[in-house]
């Protein structure tokens, strides 16, 4: 087997995020030796945290040049750590920070890289590798005999490492820096408030509008006010992902009234995303194919419709219920 490293990064606090984590997991679980470098605050202490994975050598660069999430010196940090493992295959966490430098990094020790890996498998010398193609509708099994070869892995796959923390014994890995390479300075994150931000991957539930919110009731008015007003509170009670039908982010760009807090990043399916949760409920969506697709990874799915006959009661929903869903989420928030 080709030698394999495992590529890390901490996060602000000194941790290794969760993905790093589940990446640690993926490495062990190839059964193979393997090494473990990270880069970052803390680096040092985090591969202490880890110690008890089984790696045969953890690497360091912990230089405060890297503290903070920066493309230049991250990329450079990278390099040197691939360099001094003489790492041919090299495990990463698909994270904002990794998915950034590393094709750079890749670049410059003349490696291929490939992202959203979602399954390994060791086989002899072979490495095969899992990813989704055209909108995840193909799953698709590969090799490559070319080495370097970084995966960056997707989050949420693998089961966090757990496990026993030592004395590692990491070797600090030196870089030089250019003074090019610090001219960029991360002074701060911009980013809506937690009530703004509706989109959670890690959340337990997946909670998708759809046009049926934004349409006459049975009093014949639209009560779009009513729908936000009922679908903020369940976020803000639950902590849900928030999900849309493309007929519901498709007529904002039509400019009709609608939810103000929905976008065409919300939207599941076959033209949008596929999320991961452990479960999902539909509401006011009718659950066309184009749009259930977007289901596949949600193991337990519930809808509420008027529609007895909707796409969820032919089979793409575990629970279908025949019933307002104005009047069942003002009792689900209350009852919250
Ligand atoms: C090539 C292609 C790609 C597509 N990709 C996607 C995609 O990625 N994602 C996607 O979502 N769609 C996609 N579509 C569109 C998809 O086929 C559907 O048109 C769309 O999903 C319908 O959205 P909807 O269910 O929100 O709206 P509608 O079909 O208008 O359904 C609204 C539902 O709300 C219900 N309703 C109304 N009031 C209430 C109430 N008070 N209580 C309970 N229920 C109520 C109604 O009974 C109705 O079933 C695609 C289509 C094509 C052709």
């Amino acid at each position: 087997m080709s030698k394999t490293l495992a590529l890390l990064h901490t996060q602000a606090d000194g941790s290794l995020p969760k993905a790093a984590l589940e990446t640690l997991a993926a490495a062990v679980a190839l059964g193979q030796p393997f090494d473990v470098a990270i880069l970052g605050t803390g680096a040092s202490a985090a591969t202490d945290a880890i110690q008890g994975c089984g790696a045969a050598t953890f690497y360091t660069v912990d230089d405060p040049a890297v503290a903070q999430p920066r493309y230049a010196t991250d990329t450079a940090a990278a390099v040197a750590l691939i360099q001094a493992a003489g790492a041919e295959l090299v495990l990463a966490p698909g994270t904002s920070r990794f998915s950034r430098c590393l094709p750079g990094a890749a670049h410059r020790v003349g490696a291929q890289i490939d992202t959203h890996i979602v399954a390994l498998k060791a086989e002899g010398d072979t490495l095969r590798a899992q990813r989704w193609f055209y909108r995840q509708r193909i799953l698709g099994t590969f090799s490559r005999a070319a080495r370097p070869w970084l995966l960056l892995l997707d989050s949420g796959v693998f089961a966090p490492w757990q496990g026993a923390a030592g004395k590692a014994d990491a070797q600090a890995v030196a870089v030089t820096f250019a003074e090019d390479d610090q001219r960029t300075t991360v002074t701060g994150v911009q980013k809506p408030v937690a009530d703004a931000q509706t989109i959670r991957p890690d959340a337990k539930l997946l909670f998708v509008a759809g046009a049926g919110w934004t349409k006459k009731q049975k009093d014949g008015q639209f009560h779009v006010g009513d729908a936000s007003t009922l679908i903020l509170d369940f976020l803000g009670k639950t902590q849900a992902s928030l999900g849309s039908s493309k007929s519901l982010v498709d007529i904002q760009g039509e400019g009709q009234e609608t939810l103000s807090f929905m976008s065409h990043m919300n939207q599941v399916g076959q033209t949008g995303s596929t999320p991961r949760h452990p479960k999902g409920l539909a509401t006011c969506c009718h659950g066309e194919e184009p749009h259930a697709v977007g289901w596949r990874f949600i193991n337990e799915r519930r809808a509420v419709n008027l529609d007895p006959n909707c796409g969820w009661a032919q089979g793409k929903a575990d629970v279908l219920y025949v019933a307002d869903a104005f009047e069942v989420m003002t009792k689900v928030n209350a009852l919250l």
